[in-house]
């Protein structure tokens, strides 16, 4: 039996630095921390769902500002 392989490729907009860019989802996980390429802060990316190529996003860990 072959099983599909249940990839979400899409992107995120990093909501601290604006910088977008590709991540992929494992269909089978609601959500996934990465690093901003960017700037380097958690982010918690979501699936919208298989339709959608965009991620929701929140910080997961934002950093202390001081
Ligand atoms: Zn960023």
């Amino acid at each position: 039996m072959v099983m599909p392989t249940d990839t979400l490729y899409g992107t995120y907009r990093c909501p601290v630095c604006g910088h977008r860019d590709a991540v992929e989802l494992r269909a089978d996980d609601e959500s996934r921390i990465i690093e901003c390429s960017y700037c380097d802060t958690q982010l918690e990316i979501t699936s919208r769902g298989a339709d959608s190529a965009r991620f929701a996003v929140q910080v997961a860990a934002p950093r202390a500002a001081s």
